[in-house]
C-alpha cells in the first residue's frame, strides 16, 4: 500500500494534521511506537478509578480563538481557573508571584501600592534580559528569584537559569493584582471528557484513517511507501544523531492513590482531596521531585479517591522518552544545523514539539500542524 502522507506519531501534531489531510481526500497513516494515541497529552481513567495525566499535567490554555473552535468540534469544554502553591520554608505560597504573595513574604496585608515601591526597590535594571536569571530578578529581584526559581530551575534542567533562555522561566507571569491563576491566556479550560476522548473523536472525524501502535519508524523505515512522512518524533533521531545528540530532559512519575478513610483523614483544604490545590511546586533543593499533582482538583471527578503524581526530573537517554527540548544557546545552535538537513529533505515534514525542537505547548504545536497541513494541500494544488 503506497500512503499518501505517512505520518509518525500519534500525538496532537500528528492527529491534527492527519484529520486535515484525510478530510481533502488523502490516504493517511499514522505509526507511533507506543502502545497508545495522544502522545504526552494522553489521559486515562487509573486503577483507582481517577482520571490522571499520566505524562505530567496538561493544562489546555490559549490566545487562539481559531484553535479553541478547531477543537471545539470535537470536545466540549470545563473552564478551570488553574492554581497551583509553591511549597517552601515549610509553608505553601502563592504562586505566580503576585500581591499575595507579598503579603506573605512581608507577613502582614499590604497595598498594590507598596508592592510596586518594595519591587522598584528590589528589582535589578536590566533592559533586554538575555537569560531566565534575568528575567526574574528584572522583574521581583534577588530575593524572592533565590526562593522560587533558582533551586526549582536547577533541579528540573541540570542547568542554572542563566544559561537558559529567558523564555524558560519568562513562561512564569508576575502579577501586580491578586490574580492567582498560574497561566495568563485568555482560554483556560479542560476537553470536559479528556485529552483522549477529544482525540478519538478527532481520530473518528478523519475519514479512513489508519493508526498503527507499537511500531518505531527508525526501526521500520525502509519498510513503508509514501509520498510524503510528517515526522513529529526527534528531530536527531531521524538522521541518526549524525551531528551529535541534542539536549533532552526526562522526568519520572510516581503515582499515589488515597482513597475511604486515609483521605477523609487527610482533609486538605478541600475535602475528598489530598493536598489544598491541583499543583504543589517544590523549589528546594532538598526535595527530589519539582512537583506533585493533584488533577481531581481540575477535572472535578466526583469520587471518594484520589490519585497524586510526583515529578522527578532526570536526564535523558535513548530508552527513556524526550520531555522536554533544553532551550540554551548551543542546542539553539545544533538544532539549526539540523534544520538545514531537514530543510533539504523535500518529501519530509518535521512538526511538534520534538520535531521542530521547540518548547511548545499544546496550541502552539496544533496551529503548527494545522499550517502545516494547510501548505501541503496548497503545494498538491499547485503540482
Ligand atoms: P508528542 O505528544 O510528544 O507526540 C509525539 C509522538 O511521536 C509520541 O507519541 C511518540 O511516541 C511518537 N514517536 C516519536 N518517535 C517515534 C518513532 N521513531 N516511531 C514512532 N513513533 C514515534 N502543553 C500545554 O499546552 N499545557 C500543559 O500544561 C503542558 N504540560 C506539559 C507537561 C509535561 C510534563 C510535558 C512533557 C509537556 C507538557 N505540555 C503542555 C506540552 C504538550 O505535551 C505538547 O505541546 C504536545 O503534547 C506535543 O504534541 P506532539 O504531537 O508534538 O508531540
Ligand atoms: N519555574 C520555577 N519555579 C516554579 C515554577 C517554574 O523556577 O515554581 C521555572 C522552571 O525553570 C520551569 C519553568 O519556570 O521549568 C516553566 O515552568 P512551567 O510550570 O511552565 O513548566 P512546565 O509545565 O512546562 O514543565
Amino acid at each position: 500500500m503506497k500512503w499518501d502522507y505517512l505520518i509518525v506519531g500519534a500525538g496532537l501534531s500528528g492527529l491534527v494534521v492527519a484529520e486535515r489531510l484525510t478530510n481533502q481526500g488523502f490516504r493517511c497513516k499514522i505509526i507511533d511506537k507506543r502502545s497508545h494515541i495522544g502522545g504526552n497529552a494522553y489521559d486515562k481513567v487509573d486503577d483507582a478509578g481517577v482520571l490522571i495525566h499520566p505524562y505530567g499535567p496538561h493544562y489546555f490554555r490559549t490566545n487562539s480563538q481559531r484553535i479553541v473552535e478547531y477543537l471545539s468540534q470535537f470536545t466540549e469544554w470545563e473552564p478551570v481557573a488553574y492554581e497551583i502553591r509553591s511549597f517552601t520554608q515549610g509553608k505553601y505560597w502563592h504562586f505566580p508571584i503576585n500581591l499575595n504573595t507579598f503579603e506573605q513574604w512581608m507577613g502582614r496585608p499590604c497595598t498594590e501600592e507598596e508592592w510596586a515601591v518594595w519591587l522598584n526597590e528590589n528589582r535589578v535594571d536590566i533592559a533586554d534580559p538575555q537569560n531566565s536569571e534575568e528575567v526574574i530578578v528584572s522583574q521581583v529581584g534577588w530575593e524572592m528569584y533565590r526562593a522560587f526559581f533558582e533551586q526549582y530551575t536547577l533541579k528540573q534542567w541540570k542547568k542554572h537559569p542563566r544559561e537558559l533562555a529567558a523564555s524558560v522561566c519568562g513562561r512564569i507571569p508576575i502579577r501586580m493584582d491578586r490574580d492567582n491563576r498560574y497561566l495568563q491566556e485568555e482560554f483556560q479550560a479542560l476537553p470536559r471528557d479528556g485529552y483522549t476522548q477529544m482525540m478519538e473523536k478527532m481520530i473518528a472525524a478523519s475519514p479512513g484513517l489508519e493508526i498503527e501502535l507499537g511500531v518505531d519508524f527508525l526501526a521500520t523505515r525502509n519498510s513503508w511507501e509514501y509520498e510524503h512522512l510528517i515526522y513529529t518524533g526527534p528531530i536527531d533521531g531521524y538522521f541518526d544523531y549524525s551531528l551529535g545528540a541534542l539536549p533532552y530532559r526526562s522526568l519520572r512519575f510516581s503515582f499515589e492513590s488515597y482513597s475511604g478513610p486515609e483521605l477523609q483523614e487527610r482533609q486538605s483544604g478541600k475535602s475528598g482531596h489530598w493536598q489544598p490545590v491541583m499543583q504543589v511546586n517544590y523549589p528546594d533543593s532538598d526535595v527530589p521531585y519539582t512537583r506533585t499533582v493533584e488533577m481531581k482538583h481540575a477535572t472535578k471527578q466526583k469520587i471518594d479517591a484520589t490519585t497524586v503524581v510526583r515529578e522527578f526530573p532526570e536526564d535523558w537517554a535513548p530508552e527513556k522518552e524526550p520531555y522536554y527540548p533544553v532551550p540554551t544557546k548551543e542546542s539553539a545552535a545544533l538544532y539549526k544545523k539540523y534544520r538545514e538537513l531537514a530543510d533539504a529533505e523535500k518529501h519530509v515534514s518535521f512538526i511538534g514539539r520534538l520535531g521542530s525542537y521547540r518548547y511548545y505547548n499544546m496550541d502552539q504545536v496544533i496551529g503548527m500542524a494545522l499550517m502545516e497541513a494547510q501548505k501541503l494541500l496548497a503545494r498538491r494544488k499547485n503540482t
